[in-house]
Order: C-alpha cells, then sequence, then structure tokens
C-alpha cells in the first residue's frame, strides 16, 4: 500500500494510492460503516474483510492510527479500500471519495513525528568523501520535528548559513512502537519506507562540532511522496538510491551499501529508548554530497533537487 497523508477540502485527508486516485481512507470507512455498501462485488472475502476492520479495534482517525495497524487489519483495509474502487469508481461526483493523484497536493506523511533519528556516516564512500572514519558503531543523532516538510514544499536557506548541502536517504517508519527490538523483530517494528532528504547546513555543523543545530533548520527534512508498507518491499537494501540537482546526478548508490543494516540500527537504538509509532529512522547518506565534491556545491536559491528510491517513488523540492 501507498499511504499518503494530502489536502482535501482545505485540510490534511489520510488516503491510499489505487491506480491513479487517491482513495479518502475516513470517508471510505464511514461509507462502509453506514453500509452505504451493502455488498462487495465478487462475494464474501471483501465483506469479510470489512467485518474483521470494522470490529476489531479502533478505526484510525490519523496517520499514527494508520501506521499502528497490525498487518492483518491493514491487509482488511485493504481489501476494503478494492471494494469501494470498485463500486464507485464510475461515480465522478464522489471527490470526498477520490482524488486524481496527478492532481493531489501530496503533504508531508507525518506532519509531525515524535522522533526524527538519523544515522550518520552508514556508507563507507560517504564516510571518506566527508573526511571521517568509517564508523565500527552506528553514529545516531536527531533532527528536531520542526524540520519536516513534503513533496513540492520549499527548502529554505536560513539567513545564517551560505552552506546548505543536501543527502538523499532512505527513511524508516515505526509502526508497532517497542523498546529492546531483537533483530529478527525488526521488520515486525516497521509499518514502512519513504524517502528523506537530510538537508544539512555544513557551516553551522562545523561551526558547533556536532550535529544538532545544522540538521534542523525548519523545512530540512523533506519526506515523501507516500509511505510505502513493509509487505511491497521485500528486501529493502537492494533498492537503488539517487538523487539529481537541476536534473544532474549527484547521488547515485544502492541501500545495500548501508554499513549498518536496518535490523542492527532498530536493535542498536532501541537498546536504551521506546519506538514509537510515526517514529523516524533515516539511515544515512551515499557518497555524492556537496561538500565532498571539488569545487564545493551547495543548494541555491531557483535550484531543484529530486530524490529517488527505487520500489518507493521520487521526492521533487525546489530550494528559495
Ligand atoms: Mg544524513
Amino acid at each position: 500500500m501507498r499511504l499518503v497523508n494530502f489536502e482535501l477540502e482545505g485540510k490534511p485527508c489520510l488516503g491510499v494510492v489505487k491506480g491513479d486516485l487517491i482513495v479518502s481512507v475516513p470517508t471510505a470507512i464511514d461509507l462502509v460503516a453506514e453500509r452505504t455498501i451493502i455488498k462487495f462485488p465478487g462475494g464474501t472475502p471483501r465483506s469479510k474483510a470489512r467485518h474483521f476492520f470494522l470490529t476489531t479495534g479502533p478505526i484510525p482517525e490519523d496517520i499514527n492510527g494508520l501506521l499502528a495497524l497490525g498487518d492483518a487489519r491493514r491487509r482488511a483495509l485493504d481489501q476494503i479500500l478494492d471494494g469501494v474502487v470498485e463500486h464507485f469508481h464510475a461515480d465522478l461526483e464522489l471527490d470526498r471519495l477520490f482524488t486524481p493523484l496527478g492532481a493531489a497536493r501530496l503533504l508531508a506523511p507525518i506532519p509531525r513525528p515524535g522522533k526524527i533519528i538519523c544515522v550518520g556516516r552508514n556508507y563507507a564512500e560517504h564516510a571518506r568523501e566527508t573526511g571521517g572514519d568509517v564508523p565500527s558503531q552506528p553514529i545516531f543523532f536527531l533532527k528536531s520535528n520542526n524540520t519536516i516538510c513534503g513533496p513540492g514544499d520549499t527548502i529554505v536557506r536560513p539567513p545564517n548559513s551560505t552552506q546548505v548541502d543536501y543527502e538523499a536517504e532512505l527513511a524508516l517508519v515505526i509502526g508497532k512502537g517497542g523498546k529492546q527490538i531483537s533483530e529478527d523483530k525488526a521488520y515486525e517494528h516497521l509499518a514502512g519506507y519513504m524517502i528523506l532528504n537530510d538537508v544539512t547546513a555544513r557551516d553551522m555543523q562545523s561551526a558547533d562540532k556536532q550535529w544538532f543545530r545544522g540538521k534542523s533548520c525548519d523545512t530540512f527534512a523533506p519526506t515523501g511522496p507516500w509511505i510505502v508498507t513493509s509487505d511491497e518491499i521485500p528486501d529493502p537494501h537492494n533498492l537503488r538510491i539517487t538523487l539529481t540537482l537541476n536534473g544532474q546526478t549527484m547521488q547515485d548508490s544502492n541501500t545495500g551499501n548501508m554499513i549498518f543494516k536496518i535490523p542492527y540500527l532498530v536493535r542498536y537504538i532501541s537498546q536504551s529508548l521506546t519506538l514509537e509509532t510515526g517514529d523516524i529512522i533515516s539511515t544515512g547518506t551515499p557518497e555524492g554530497v556537496g561538500v565532498g565534491r571539488t569545487p564545493l556545491v551547495f543548494l541555491q536559491a531557483g535550484d531543484t533537487v529530486s530524490v529517488t528510491v527505487e520500489k518507493i517513488g521520487t521526492l521533487t523540492n525546489p530550494v528559495a
């Protein structure tokens, strides 16, 4: 499933992408709960899914509710939505239910995550290009949640930085919270994956000798364009990851090059802190960032930066 947060009638709304349409989750649930759809086409399986979904737990009211649904309830919801699409697809009047994907304004999938946990130097070539050692243990740092912005939103260079850089990353989205999660249970805690551009003010980073301020300027975490649920990505360590700046390729690697893999990262960080639904873990960037280039490259007003991760999509943001 592709889970989106999009604008409907001027407000954020939860949606699921079905083909070239976004289906509004709250509208679809209202319709099936009100028994507007008495029978799904195709008979019993979706009727069973409907019964199961409506009777086995709270109905999700926000993105965290959607992320926290277990696999079984998420599959049931997916079946219901397929039924809704079949049943109502011809009804163009239902603009509360369907929004053409191409016409939608997508928002950050998780507007205010509790934590944005990032991994530094998790690709060996990137560690080398920035003059750092290849780490023997993961290096974690936080971005604050004021950094979040969505697809198409503008990355704003702050007035006190002239060295704003990009970092293409695969981000993990926590579904079921937990602590002291073992490696073999790590994937059970992931609802899905999205793209995160870990925008960084290098001059602040070097002036402060630590990373918080340079990583946490407003708009420095473009995310999206949606969350792809884990079941659609059986191997998250074999995804091409690229970044273009004004159409020119700057980063081109594969998530298989991560030094510390996803189960290790989840186990390591959850030994001492609780991961909660909606938390984001961004897994680090490969080589090709602006500060590692000769001559140096930094984001300028008028630039367009796009990150593409195979099987997920493309996240594009202008710079001002
Ligand atoms: Mg990074």
